[in-house]
């Protein structure tokens, strides 16, 4: 449960308790668009998976409706087993030579300002799958040149410093890897990773391109408690993160961990509104929000704000 007794002032005194009924504010609407099923028989077309689907998103009719489909690379099976996520775990199959091409005509012919790009963990690959981020990002700048290009990429584990380089050089707009929770939580949420090792991921971006922005994302729900949210946020403002999500976690089948609690929207404000006062550029806090909700939208807002925080240093 979230620690409460450090509610401040006009902050929810309490959230929901434990439960595992989905309250009223995560219901969304079966994807029945036309445009969905368009998107949809694209990405089987061109052969690409889609986290969207993979990680059984409750935003995809939202999102695929609008053409919003975050391609995930490098297959559909995942080296590691974390306790929240929906895909695949075992061993993958060898990296597909095509799929940078294919990725960049899914960004032609859906006619994408920004496009969202993530993959499974490759621990199995010498670069962990760095050199696939690049090329994608050569053949998407190639194709279409004028699409923002936004990142999601895994933490590269024992290989981090090169697979950084690599993809920095490549030139995203959006060098994004999430936290995904607090440390406390991460031998059970996400065993195959270290806490300080994802930051220091996200500092290296910065420390190769001070330019690139940069996002992580935290999911609430799994047990946290409120100061140690703060206390990531602070983490994320030391390593010059500039683009904070929170969002609820959602149990994705009954063998994956369980929902601790459901945060209400009211303590999602909350939350949002303290790390606005610590300091990030753009802050997407919402029990729907994930990684690439609304991802063009935020792009669009987070380059204003630095634009206009620039014009303010220069008077
Ligand atoms: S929020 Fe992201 S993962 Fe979910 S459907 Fe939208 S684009 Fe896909």
């Amino acid at each position: 449960m979230n620690d409460l007794s450090n509610a401040p002032q006009g902050e929810p005194a309490s959230d929901q308790p434990v439960r595992q009924r989905k309250p009223d504010w995560i219901r969304v609407k079966a994807p029945t668009s036309k445009t969905y099923g368009a998107t949809r028989d694209l990405m089987r077309e061109l052969n690409l998976n889609t986290v969207c689907e993979e990680a059984a998103c409750p935003n995809i009719g939202e999102c695929w409706s609008k053409k919003h489909a975050t391609v995930m690379i490098l297959g559909d099976v995942c080296t590691r087993a974390c306790a929240f996520c929906n895909v695949k775990t075992g061993m993958p199959r060898a990296v597909d030579a095509a799929e940078p091409e294919h990725v960049a005509e899914a960004a032609a012919k859906l006619g994408l300002e920004h496009i969202v790009i993530t993959s499974v963990d490759r621990d199995d690959l010498r670069d962990g799958g760095a050199s696939q981020f690049v090329k994608v990002i050569e053949a998407l700048r190639r194709t279409t040149p004028a699409t923002t290009i936004e990142i999601l990429t895994p933490d590269f584990r024992n290989k981090m410093q090169g697979a950084v380089e690599a993809i920095v050089a490549a030139g995203p707009d959006v060098y994004n890897h999430n936290l995904e929770t607090v440390p406390r939580l991460y031998p059970t949420i996400r065993p195959g990773a270290r806490y300080y090792a994802s930051l220091r991921l996200l500092e290296e971006v910065k420390r190769h391109s001070p330019t690139v922005f940069t996002k992580s994302g935290i999911m609430l729900g799994l047990g946290e408690q409120r100061l140690e949210v703060h206390q990531v946020m602070d983490d994320m403002r030391c390593a010059g993160i500039d683009f904070l999500t929170m969002g609820q976690y959602l149990r994705p089948t009954p063998k994956h961990t369980e929902v601790v609690e459901f945060v209400t929207p009211k303590a999602f404000g909350a939350y949002g509104a303290i790390a606005r006062a610590k300091g990030f550029l753009q802050v997407a806090a919402s029990p729907l929000t994930r990684s690439s909700y609304h991802a063009g939208d935020d792009f669009r807002q987070m380059r204003e704000a630095r634009e206009a925080q620039l014009l303010k240093t220069a008077r």
